[in-house]
C-alpha cells in the first residue's frame, strides 16, 4: 500500500518542482473541482419544469378536492320556521346565484322551480346537435342546496299566482306523477321572483304550433330528434324531390346570439357527421338564418358582425337580413323582405326543422302580476324594479334575471351578478337585525344598572355597535359590470367582445377566440363533476364524431 502511495507521489512531486506554474495545478488537483456553471437555459428550463409539474399536482389535488367536497357534504341544522320565510322562485342563473352566496341560517329559505335543476345555457345550442349530452350542463339543484350550512326547503313545482298583498304564493306540482295535492299556497315575508322568461312569438300566427325553441333541456332534445327525423323522412323510398328539398331546409328565425349559435352547430353537425354517414343529403341539406334587422348580433361591434356574416357566407349558410317572419304554416314560413330601395315584398320559403329565437316575453305568472300592481301599467319586458331590485309598488319583493325590466340586457352575466346583489343585501339586512337586537338589549341593561362605571361601558358597546349598524345600513344600489360577450359561430370559430376596466374593449374571432370560449364557459361550469362531463363531450365528439342516431 505504501509503496503504492510513494509510486504515485513521487512524480507528481517532481513535475511540480520542474514548473512554479503547474505546481498550483497540483495543489489544485487536491481540492474538488468547480462545478461547471449551469446555462441561465437550463435554469430556467428547470423552473419550468418544476412550475409545470407543481401546478398539476395543485391542478390535480384541487379536482380530487371538488370532487370527495362536492360527494360528502356535512351535517345541516334544519330550516328554522320562526325566522323571517325567505320564497326564492326559480332554479336559474339569478336564483341560483343567490341561494349560493346567501347565508341560509338567516332565513327559513324556500325554493320553488318546475325545474330541480340549473341549466347552463350557454352550451344549450351545443346539445342539439349532441356535441355535449344534456346531463352534462345539468346541476342538481339538491346539490347545491345540500352545501349550504342550513337546510332548504325545495318544492318542485310552479308558481302560478303571487298575491303580493296578502304576501301568499299560488303553487301547482306539474310533474307527471301525481299525490293527493297539485295545487298550494306558500306564505312568505320576503320574496325574490327569479322565473326567468318565455319565447317571444309576438303572436305570428302559426310559431307556437309549428317552431321549436331553444331555452330548455326538452327543446334541445327535440331540435335533435327533429333534425334526424327530417333526414331519414327525405331519404324515404320515392320521395319527390321537391319534398326532399323541403324536408333538409333548417331554418333559424332571430339573428341574435340563440340564432347564430345553433345555425353554426347545425352546420357543424353536417359538415363533420351527416355528410359522412348519410351522403345522400349532402347537396339538399341546407341551413338558413332569418333576420328582421339589417344584420346579424345587434348587440356586438360592427367588426364582429361583419366576421360573422363572412364566416357563415364561407360555411354556405344562408344569412336573410331584413326579412321579417309574418306567418308559419307547417310546411312554409311566410316572410317581409325590404329591399335594398325600399320596397317590401312576401316569400314563401318551405322548410323542414324551423327553430325559433327571436328572444323573450314575459312569463304568464309575471304578466299576472304586472296587471295586479298599479305602479306596473307601463312595464312591459318585465317587472320594473328599483335601483335595489325591489319590484316597483311592492314591499318586501325583488325581482331578478330575464323577468325584470332593467337598463340592461337580458344575460346570464346580469343575472348572476343581481342574484350575488341580493346575497348580499340579505345577509347584511340579517346582520343589521341581529345588530339592532343586540343594541335594544344593551340599552335595557344600562337601564337596568346603577353602577356608573357599568352604565359607562354599556354606553360605549353600544355606540360601536351602533357604528356598524350605521355602516351596514348604508347599502349600495345595484351596479352592473358588463366583463364582454362570447359567442360560438362554427368551424371551431368563436367571437368575444372583452371589457375590463373603465370602458376598455378588445374584440377578437377565430380558432383561438374558440380556445378562449372553450375555456371561459368550463371555468363558468358549476361544479367539478360537471367541467369533466363537459370536457369528456368534446373529446368524445372528436375522436368519435357525433351520434347520428334518433333518439
Ligand atoms: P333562467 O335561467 O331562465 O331561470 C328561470 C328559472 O325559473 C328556471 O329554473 C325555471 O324553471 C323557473 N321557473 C319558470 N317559471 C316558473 C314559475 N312559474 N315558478 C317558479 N319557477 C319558475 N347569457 C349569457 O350571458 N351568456 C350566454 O352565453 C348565454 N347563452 C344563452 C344560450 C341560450 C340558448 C339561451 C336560451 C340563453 C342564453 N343566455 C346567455 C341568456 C341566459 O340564459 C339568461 O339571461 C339567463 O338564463 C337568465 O337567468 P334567470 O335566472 O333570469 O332565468
Ligand atoms: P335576441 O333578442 O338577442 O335576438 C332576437 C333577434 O330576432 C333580433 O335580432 C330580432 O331582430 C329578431 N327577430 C325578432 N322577430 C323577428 C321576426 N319576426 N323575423 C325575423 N327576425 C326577428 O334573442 P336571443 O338570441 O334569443 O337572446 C336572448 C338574450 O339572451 C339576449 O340578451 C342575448 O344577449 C342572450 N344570449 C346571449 C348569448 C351569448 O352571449 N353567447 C347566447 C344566447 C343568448
Amino acid at each position: 500500500m505504501n509503496l503504492i502511495r510513494s509510486v504515485v507521489a513521487r512524480p507528481l512531486t517532481g513535475f511540480a518542482a520542474r514548473s512554479g506554474s503547474l505546481r498550483a495545478y497540483a495543489v489544485d488537483a487536491a481540492t474538488p473541482a468547480p462545478k461547471p456553471k449551469k446555462s441561465t437555459f437550463s435554469r430556467v428550463g428547470k423552473f419550468i419544469w418544476r412550475l409545470t409539474y407543481g401546478s398539476a399536482l395543485v391542478g390535480i389535488a384541487t379536482v380530487a378536492y371538488g370532487i370527495y367536497d362536492g360527494r360528502h357534504p356535512s351535517e345541516q341544522p334544519p330550516p328554522d320556521p320562526s325566522k323571517k320565510t325567505l320564497v326564492v322562485l326559480g332554479s336559474g342563473w339569478g336564483s341560483v346565484s343567490l341561494l349560493k352566496k346567501l347565508d341560509t341560517e338567516n332565513y327559513n329559505v324556500v325554493v320553488i322551480s318546475p325545474r330541480n335543476f340549473f341549466l347552463f345555457t350557454p352550451l344549450l345550442p351545443s346539445c342539439t346537435t349532441g356535441t355535449i349530452e344534456h346531463r352534462s350542463i345539468m346541476e342538481p339543484l339538491r346539490h347545491i342546496l345540500r352545501h349550504k350550512k342550513t337546510a332548504v326547503t325545495f318544492y318542485e313545482a310552479e308558481c302560478t299566482k303571487i298575491d303580493h298583498v296578502n304576501r301568499v304564493l299560488t303553487v301547482r306540482d306539474d310533474s307527471e306523477v301525481k299525490g293527493d295535492i297539485a295545487e298550494t299556497s306558500v306564505p312568505f315575508d320576503y320574496l325574490v321572483i327569479g322565473v326567468g322568461a318565455q319565447n317571444s312569438t309576438f303572436g305570428i300566427p302559426g310559431v307556437q304550433e309549428n317552431a321549436c325553441f331553444l331555452k330548455e333541456i326538452a327543446d334541445a332534445q327535440k331540435i335533435r330528434t327533429r333534425i334526424m327525423d327530417c333526414i331519414e323522412t327525405a331519404t324515404f323510398k320515392d320521395q319527390t324531390e321537391d319534398e326532399k328539398k323541403r324536408l333538409l331546409h333548417m331554418v333559424v328565425v332571430g339573428g341574435g346570439p340563440t340564432g347564430v349559435e345553433f345555425a353554426g352547430e347545425l352546420q357543424d353537425f353536417f359538415e363533420e357527421d351527416l355528410r359522412k354517414w348519410v351522403p345522400e343529403i349532402a347537396t339538399d341539406f341546407h341551413v338558413s338564418l332569418i333576420e328582421a334587422l339589417p344584420n346579424v348580433l345587434p348587440s356586438f361591434s360592427k367588426q364582429l358582425i361583419n366576421y360573422t356574416e363572412k364566416t357563415f357566407k364561407d360555411e354556405k349558410i344562408d344569412v336573410l337580413t331584413k326579412t321579417m317572419v309574418k306567418k308559419v304554416t307547417d310546411k312554409a314560413i311566410h316572410a317581409e323582405v325590404t329591399s335594398p330601395d325600399g320596397t317590401k315584398s312576401m316569400v314563401e320559403l318551405p322548410y323542414g326543422l324551423l327553430v325559433w329565437a327571436t328572444g323573450n316575453a314575459p312569463r304568464a305568472v309575471v304578466r299576472d302580476l304586472m296587471t295586479k300592481i298599479p305602479d306596473q301599467a307601463k312595464a312591459r319586458r318585465g317587472l320594473e324594479v328599483n335601483d335595489y331590485l325591489v319590484v316597483n309598488g311592492t314591499e318586501g319583493i325583488w325581482a331578478l334575471g330575464d323577468c325584470a325590466a332593467t337598463k340592461y340586457a337580458p344575460t346570464a352575466q346580469v343575472a348572476t351578478q343581481q342574484g350575488a346583489y341580493l346575497a348580499r343585501l340579505f345577509n347584511t339586512m340579517a346582520k343589521t337585525q341581529a345588530l339592532e337586537e343586540e343594541i335594544a338589549h344593551l340599552e335595557d341593561l344600562g337601564h337596568a344598572t346603577g353602577v356608573v362605571e357599568d352604565k359607562k361601558a354599556i354606553a360605549s358597546e353600544i355606540e360601536s355597535k351602533a357604528k356598524v349598524l350605521r355602516r351596514s345600513k348604508r347599502l349600495m344600489p345595484f351596479q352592473y359590470t358588463h366583463q364582454g360577450s362570447l359567442a360560438y359561430i362554427g368551424s371551431d370559430k368563436a367571437i368575444a367582445d372583452v371589457t375590463w376596466g373603465e370602458g376598455n374593449n378588445l374584440t377578437s374571432s377565430g380558432q383561438l377566440t374558440y380556445l378562449f370560449w372553450r375555456s371561459a364557459y368550463v371555468s363558468m361550469v358549476f361544479s367539478t363533476r360537471n367541467k369533466m362531463l363537459v370536457i369528456m363531450d368534446w373529446l368524445k365528439v372528436k375522436m368519435f364524431g357525433r351520434d347520428v342516431s334518433r333518439e
